[in-house]
């Protein structure tokens, strides 16, 4: 079994990705990400405060708008049209979930496109089912990351994704199928759900139950991705149970350390994108 090191394949993009916002700011061009969070959720503190600290290892630039939980809709879309302007701002993340009053799917499409690092803009999200896109969602980027480096072959082989979000499931099935994996989207309704996934040659759980996915719904030889992160008794565990998996497996990523921190490599990877592009670079 070979575990998959988050930590060090994302210690590679992020120092493929400081020496080209180095070179950047060598010819006079800064990269700069401005993160917005609303409210108090302590997970998304944690996220934000990552990120942040990301950014200034690598050169970038972060702003960091914390606003309160009573911020209105109309203040947020504010803000956010001042930081699509703000030439310094080469990306803007709107750390999710926001507070109930807010109509999240509006705050995405008021999100300059160019500016998108995160890639939930509907525009960018048609030019992912398109196959010709500048960003991709941080975590299924990530995932393929971790694929490339590991010369994990794709091509032909069945891919099962359990989870469905826009977030992560959706767009990574369509990216598996954009390197020609066969590729089924698994979900709640899902039946022989045990069964579709013991034809996988590369299974990606992201369900967000903790150790969801159990041997006997494994392949030997298989490629297992974990994206899960759930909080049990205080420790972090994935949608894998990986003590009984990974013997089974020819690839399996930990948690944490494994998908994690590849989702904060891509985000940052995914700013410089933008501020390529912004300087026609
Ligand atoms: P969502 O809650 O949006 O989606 C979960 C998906 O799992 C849904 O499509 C749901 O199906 C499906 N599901 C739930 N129960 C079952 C079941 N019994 N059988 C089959 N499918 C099921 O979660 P996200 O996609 O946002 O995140 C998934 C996990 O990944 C979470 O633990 C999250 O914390 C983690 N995550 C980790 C990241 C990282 O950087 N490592 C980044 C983003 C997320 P249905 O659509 O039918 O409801």
């Amino acid at each position: 079994m070979k575990l998959i090191d988050g930590k060090v394949i994302s210690g590679y993009v992020k120092d493929r990705v400081k020496e080209e916002v180095s070179a950047l700011k060598e010819q006079g061009v800064t990269t700069g990400l401005a993160v917005i969070i609303v409210g108090e959720d302590p997970a998304s503190k944690v996220y934000v405060n990552n990120k942040k600290k990301a950014c200034e290892a690598l050169g970038i630039i972060s702003e960091e708008y914390a606003l309160s939980e009573n911020t209105t809709q109309e203040e947020l879309l504010a803000l956010i049209d001042e930081l699509n302007k703000k030439p310094t701002i080469n990306g803007i993340l709107c750390q999710l979930p926001l507070p109930r009053h807010l109509d999240e799917q509006a705050v995405i499409n008021a999100i300059d496109p160019q500016k998108d690092v995160d890639a939930f803009h509907p525009q960018n999200v048609g030019k992912i089912m398109q196959g010709d896109y500048d960003f991709v969602p941080c975590t299924p980027a990530g995932i393929m990351e971790m694929l490339k480096y590991e010369n994990i072959e794709i091509e032909g082989k069945t891919c099962v994704v359990i989870g469905r979000s826009n977030i992560v499931g959706k767009p990574m099935g369509m990216l598996l199928l954009h390197k020609n994996g066969t590729v089924t989207i698994c979900h709640s309704r899902t039946k022989n759900l045990k069964e579709i996934c013991r034809g996988a040659d590369i299974l990606v759980a992201a369900v967000g139950r903790p150790n969801f996915v159990t041997a006997d719904m494994v392949k030997e030889g298989a490629v297992v991705i974990d994206v899960g992160i759930n909080r049990v008794h205080n420790k972090l565990v994935g949608d894998v149970d990986f003590e009984a998996v990974k013997d089974k497996c020819e690839a399996i990523t930990p948690v944490p350390g494994g998908v994690g921190p590849m989702t904060i490599a891509m985000l940052m990877q995914n700013t410089l994108t933008a501020a390529k592009k912004q300087n026609n670079r």
